[in-house]
């Protein structure tokens, strides 16, 4: 008998002529969530099959984070002889409670059996060894499933994985990432469905810390685990603030600000290939989210600019940022760029053309050519 992990793949079979391209995706990322293990990866029947890896419930963990992959199961691979089959499940239902059904699927019709006979014969087999079973055909507690190919496979678990689209798929975007709980949810729905991210984050030191800075970059090494490492720009913003805050109508400040920080993304963005910017932004959450500030922001890039979470309230972030790990590290009290200088009223339905006159005070380009020239580009 073998261990083996069956992994189902989700949206990837919608895929036409593109499905073997995502296939090797898949299976390329599946081996590199396995770095240390010197596993198998195989594509066989509609299915991947992991195999060779030391610990069972590890290995699980770690392939059901992988884009792509919509769930794992725990399976094991036997001789194609009935009596074994049989002892096999038996053995794998043996603690397990409730209501349960076999499902046989034989694509080797030289098997003695067919499925319907296996999963009779395979289902009294279980019964026996575990009388506190019942069987319900419809709406079953547990499905074990027995498959024979040119080997017996068997398994009775499914676990669901993170789902979306193998990684670098859907092309390249730079993500906004500030220390909020926001930007890294941002960052990481737009992962799952395939994109590569780099991030971009503006500091203001003094006024921000180092270790504000860390919080940063540790945001982005748990994000970036998806895809086996972040690039982070980092860009000094003190001296743009400061500008804005002495030569600019304090109740414009912030969307001025939001206007440089857009700007200087759209030059990072097509230096390094990316097609998309992304922010962590939803409507309404802060004076600078309504559509007004939005739409004054977006004038600045001529890239398309997706926001993941632009129609979920705070608590629907809380909980996606629970469920990646990145809400104990977003909630440390460290201050963020935005949090300097805020005005007292932002407006919140500015319109261009007086923000653009506003901006007339400002050597924005002067400005702009300064930050590009400090930015430090960290691999996490
Ligand atoms: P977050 O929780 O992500 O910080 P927020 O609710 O605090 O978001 P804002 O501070 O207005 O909202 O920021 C909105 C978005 O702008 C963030 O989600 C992020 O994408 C981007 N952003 C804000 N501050 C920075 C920064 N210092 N560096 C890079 N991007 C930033
Ligand atoms: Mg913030």
């Amino acid at each position: 008998m073998r261990e083996l992990i069956m992994v189902r793949f989700g949206e990837v079979h919608l895929k036409g002529l593109n499905r073997p391209y995502f296939l090797r995706m898949l299976v390329e990322d599946i081996k590199k969530a396995l770095p240390e293990e010197d596993v198998r990866v195989r594509l066989a029947d509609g299915r991947i099959y992991v195999s060779g890896f030391a610990d069972m419930e590890k290995t699980l963990d770690r392939v059901s984070k992988v884009f792509g992959v919509y769930s794992v199961s725990p399976a094991y691979e036997t001789e194609k002889d009935t009596e074994t089959i049989c002892a096999l499940a038996a053995e794998m239902m043996k603690d397990v409670s409730g209501s349960f059904k076999v499902l046989c699927r034989r694509s080797d019709k030289t098997f003695p059996l067919n499925s319907q006979e296996l999963a009779a014969l395979a289902g009294g087999r279980i019964l026996e060894a575990n009388p506190s079973l019942r069987v319900d055909v419809h709406k079953p507690e547990t499905e074990m499933w027995i498959e024979i190919r040119e080997k017996a496979c068997l398994c009775n678990r499914e676990i669901m994985a993170v789902g979306g689209l193998p990684m670098g798929t859907a092309g390249k975007a730079l993500l906004l990432l500030s220390g909020g709980i926001d930007s890294p949810v941002a960052g990481y729905q737009i992962m799952r469905r395939g994109v590569n991210c780099q991030a971009i984050h503006f500091a203001s030191p003094p006024y921000t810390s180092m270790r504000a800075r860390e919080k940063v970059l540790e945001l982005a090494k748990i994000i970036g685990k998806y895809e086996y490492g972040m690039k982070v720009h980092v860009v000094p913003f003190t001296k743009i603030q400061m500008e804005i805050h002495e030569k600019c109508l304090e109740e414009l400040g912030t969307v001025i600000m939001r206007r440089f920080m857009m700007r200087i993304s759209d030059r990072v963005a097509k230096a390094h290939g990316c097609q998309a910017i992304i922010t962590g932004e939803s409507i309404g959450q802060v004076a600078s989210q309504t559509m007004e500030a939005l739409g004054c922001t977006d004038l600045m890039t001529d890239l398309p600019v997706f926001r993941p979470l632009i129609g979920l309230d705070k608590l629907d972030i809380i909980h996606i940022a629970e469920k990646i790990d990145t809400y104990e590290t977003s909630i440390l009290p460290y201050e963020d760029c935005c949090t300097v200088f805020t005005p007292r009223h932002p407006m919140t339905k500015p319109k261009p053309d007086k923000v653009a006159k506003e901006e007339e005070k400002l050597d924005v380009e002067g400005l702009i050519e300064e930050a590009m020239q400090g930015i430090e580009s960290i691999l996490v």
